[in-house]
């Protein structure tokens, strides 16, 4: 394998992740990583190595949760809007390094620089959030029932918090979760994907020179790096009382019966399977840009990527026919090149999934319309670069029932509103789905009860590229855990109920009598 050409620029030297060989494990201002085993960072541009980072080993893994456990003892006594002055330098350091950063991200990922840049500007927005709501961790106070007695709540921090991140958004999921932990007073110990490892290493660095700048103990934000078996020291380890794991289904299953065995709390975020239906009254302008996007965009490995399209009947034949003619203007190429659209899958593993997935809804009965080849030639040398596939599918096929991670999508046809509901909803994933009308009853019947089921739902606006100020996450085999704006921030903490007698005597709840 040859060090890819990017390594030689400037900008992983400004980023400091520049060497052969990085030190993958870090309490903060300290990096180290003493392991034999390593991971190979390898950019799906041009399958050239970045970076060996070190595997953590258990030793360093226990160093780094008592590091963080002697951090958390002085970080949660700092005033919350203390905390959020960190955050809001921490957010002033990324607006730094916004180019560098989603540079990175494009060349480890394999996401265009645009959608790269988009996710450092989502930690960035994530972080102006935390300032603000370090200042609005509100406990309610109610009436008490009791004379003189006062009856409220209030939040205190959790401990050291344990976040699992996949390989599709190597930066911006993490700080959602950690950038709202570390207002709440909690400290954070970071497991990132082993197919994005320098990522980590490069958002560890920015952390690392504000907590110093600000005179900050070691162990506040911290970096462990692995697969499976260091997740799951995570996992497993009692002093960690919150998990927030984002990944696919598989993965979220195993999180949450190891952490559930010891009663540990979770945050699930996992695979979805989003749905747009179009009806006979959408804006088709409005509605094709949306789909191409949704399912094109970072080559469909978004976790809220459109991977079906109810379309009614009556337009069906002119919406294919339209998303054919759009496929065929994607420029697939190098991320780093303006202009191009879509880059490559993240692995050869992720291009076999895709071959597979148009296989089987082939042998199922469906119709492959474009789309699916591998690319060859210059510029592809790497294999990982596909053509977005459109197929004609019906939903209760297998393989349309599961997440594909790749370009795939399935045109679905329907004739009454109530049956496109019940398609869009008849898949065991619930994280995001989006209907396109002008017509307000089927919008609001979208919305309603009876609608989605899915934790989010938009319209006229496609399934993915939410904004960082809703609660984000799905419901059923999604997971059900809500990271990143509105009250998502409550996960972190642990809440109390307080009630204080101001008074002489002591009247017992419910009026019972009990004279000593
Ligand atoms: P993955 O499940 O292979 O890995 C995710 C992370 O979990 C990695 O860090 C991995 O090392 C770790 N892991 C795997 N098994 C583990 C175990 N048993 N215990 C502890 N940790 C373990 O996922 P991926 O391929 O990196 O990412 C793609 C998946 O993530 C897709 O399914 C996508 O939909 C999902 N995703 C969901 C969201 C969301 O917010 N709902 C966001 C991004 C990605």
């Amino acid at each position: 394998m040859t060090p890819s050409a990017e390594t030689s620029r400037d900008f992983l030297q400004r980023l400091g992740v520049s060497g052969p060989v990085l030190p993958g494990t870090s309490t903060g201002q300290e990096f180290f990583g003493a392991g034999d085993e390593s991971l190979d960072s390898v950019s799906p541009i041009d399958g050239g190595r970045i970076a060996r980072v070190p595997v953590t080993t258990r030793k360093e893994y226990d160093r780094v949760v008592e590091t963080a456990e002697a951090a958390f003892q002085l970080w949660r006594e700092r005033p919350a809007p203390g905390r959020g002055e960190i955050i809001r330098q921490i957010g002033d350091e990324l607006r730094r390094h916004k180019e560098d950063l989603g540079r990175l991200v494009a060349l480890e990922m394999g996401k265009i620089l645009e959608e790269g840049k988009g996710e450092v500007q989502e930690m960035i927005d994530i972080c102006d959030f935390a300032v603000g709501q370090s200042r609005m961790l509100y406990g309610r106070t109610m009436p008490s029932e009791r004379p003189e007695h006062r009856l409220y709540e209030q939040w205190h921090p959790l401990g050291p918090v344990g976040v699992i991140s996949a390989f599709n958004f190597p930066v911006a999921v993490y700080s959602w979760n950690a950038m709202i932990a570390a207002v709440c007073g909690d400290v954070v110990i970071w497991k990132p994907s082993e197919k994005t490892p320098v990522c980590g290493v490069a958002v560890q660095r920015i952390l690392a020179r504000v907590l110093e700048r600000n005179g900050l103990p070691e162990g506040i934000f911290n970096l462990v790096q692995g697969g499976r078996a260091v997740g799951e020291h995570l996992t497993s380890d009692r002093r960690i009382p919150l998990i927030s794991a984002t990944g696919s289904i598989r993965m979220g299953k195993e999180v949450a019966q190891v952490a559930g065995a010891r009663l540990g709390r979770t945050i699930l975020e996992l695979g979805g399977n989003n749905a747009i239906i179009l009806t006979e009254n959408a804006d088709l302008e409005l509605a094709l840009r949306a789909v191409v996007f949704g399912a094109v965009g970072t080559a469909g490995q978004r976790c809220t990527s459109t991977r079906r399209l109810i379309v009614h009947d009556a337009i069906f034949d002119q919406v294919r026919d339209r998303l054919v003619q759009a496929y065929e203007g994607i420029r697939i190429g190098n991320p780093l090149e303006a202009g191009t659209l879509m880059g490559p899958l993240i692995d050869s593993d992720a291009v076999r999934a895709m071959g597979e997935a148009l296989e089987a809804v082939q042998a199922a009965g469906g119709e492959l319309v474009t789309g699916g080849e591998v690319l060859e030639g210059e510029g592809y040398e790497s294999g990982t670069y596909v053509r977005p596939a459109i197929c004609i599918a019906e939903n209760h096929f297998p393989i349309v029932q599961e997440e594909t991670f790749a370009p795939i999508l399935y045109l679905i046809r329907y004739t009454e509103l109530e049956e496109a509901i019940a398609l869009q909803n008849g898949v065991r994933q619930g994280l995001s789905s989006a209907i396109f009308t002008t017509n307000l009853r089927e919008a609001e019947a979208f919305l309603s009860a009876r609608g989605s089921d899915c934790g989010i739902a938009n319209v006229n606006i496609g399934t993915s590229g939410a904004e960082i100020g809703g609660a984000f996450g799905g419901e059923k085999e999604t997971g059900g855990g809500r990271e990143s704006g509105s009250d998502a921030w409550k996960a972190y903490m642990r809440r109390q109920t307080n009630t204080t007698n101001w008074g002489a005597v002591l009247p017992l709840a419910q009026g019972i009598e009990f004279d000593v």
